[in-house]
């Protein structure tokens, strides 16, 4: 290693998340323009204040369209697609059930299922109206609420990312918290490639299953273990089945998608996470660009491929399937 691959590591909470931006030239004035790139995205894009673009759409649920920014329009549009394909489970207008669980929040409980049954009237993604011509968005049922908490931090690192590349920056990575882009290798390990640890559910923060090898990639994890409460020696986690309201339970503990962008991540490891694994690998088979690693209750790490990562198994209580 010579002086000039020393890596600088910058951090910041930002998103609810702790944000850590590395890079291979001390440059605290850049690692600030990151830091407030991420900050200007969280105003626009947050459902946990009472104003931002989003808020805006929320707010005049069941009254009149928002005209709205084109990149908040444009990613909408991408959560609505994905939330409208056939048997998904993912669903951007969760926000109901979302705010009323609090899993991850303050004040968190289990509704009863009268309530629960009510907010679900107010999730179908199809009541959400784009209009391309004036960029707006109208909600149709007074109550309901977008949540683009499992796509804008893979919308963000992407933006991070492009941000890098423009400043001429070759090799760095950002992780928002479970989603990880990376520009390059890192030019301080002898395998020229970022190492991004798969985390161990339930464990200690630094104790992992294994360790994903990638380069100018981007590696994002959802899992059970992330965000939940306990009750009556029942574990409530944050992903939510949008046929049930309650929390998605299946076979998995995590799904790692790796993929070029960020945002394709964020959407995958939702989706297949709704999936499970059988299905999952079926519909991947198609797809060559998006890599997914299936961590599973019974100890197995399944992966679809691995043409774009490589991956080293650590812990012994996992095995490869
Ligand atoms: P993913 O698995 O990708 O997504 C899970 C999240 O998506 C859930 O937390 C929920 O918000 C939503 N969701 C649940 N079920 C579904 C479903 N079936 N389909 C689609 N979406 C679903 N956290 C804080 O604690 N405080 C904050 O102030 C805060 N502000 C944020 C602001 C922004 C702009 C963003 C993007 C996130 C913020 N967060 C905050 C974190 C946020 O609440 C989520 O926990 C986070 O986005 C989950 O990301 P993930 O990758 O772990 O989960
Ligand atoms: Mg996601």
């Amino acid at each position: 290693m010579s002086p000039d691959d020393r890596v600088y590591a910058y951090s910041a909470v930002l998103l609810g998340s702790p944000i850590l931006l590395k890079l291979f030239d001390h440059n605290q004035t850049l690692a600030a323009r990151v830091f407030r790139l991420i900050k200007q995205q969280e105003i626009l894009l947050t459902v946990n204040r009472p104003h931002s673009e989003v808020m805006s759409i929320n707010h005049a649920a069941g009254e009149s369209p928002v005209v709205v920014s084109q990149p908040v329009f444009e990613l909408i549009a991408r959560a609505r697609a994905a939330s409208v394909l056939p048997g998904s489970l993912f669903n951007f207008t969760i926000g109901p059930l979302v705010k009323r669980w609090k899993i991850g929040f303050h004040g968190n409980s289990v509704p009863p299922l009268a309530e629960i049954q009510a907010l679900l009237a107010l999730t179908n993604p199809h009541h959400v109206i784009l209009n391309d011509r004036d960029r707006s968005v109208f909600l149709q049922k007074s109550g309901m609420e977008i949540d683009l908490g499992a796509i804008a931090k893979g919308y963000i690192a992407d933006l991070v990312r492009d941000f890098l590349r423009q400043e001429g920056v070759e090799d760095a990575l950002i992780n928002l918290g479970g989603n990880v882009q990376t520009l390059g290798g890192a030019a301080d390990s002898e395998s020229g490639s970022w190492g991004i640890g798969l985390k161990k559910p339930f464990a200690g923060p630094d104790e992992l299953i294994g360790v994903i090898n990638v380069r100018g990639k981007s590696v994002v994890t959802s899992g059970v273990y992330e965000r939940y409460f306990e009750l009556a020696g029942k574990r409530y986690h944050h992903i939510l089945d949008p046929r049930s309201g309650y929390p998605l339970d299946n076979e998995l503990l995590s799904v790692t998608v790796i993929s070029a962008d960020s945002i394709e991540g964020d959407i995958y490891t939702t989706l297949l996470y709704g999936m499970g694994v059988e299905k999952g690998l079926a519909y991947l088979a198609a797809r060559p660009e998006i890599e997914a690693i299936f961590v599973t209750r019974d100890g197995q790490v399944i992966s679809s491929s691995a043409r774009q990562f490589t991956f080293t198994l650590l812990d012994e209580d996992f095995h490869q399937a």
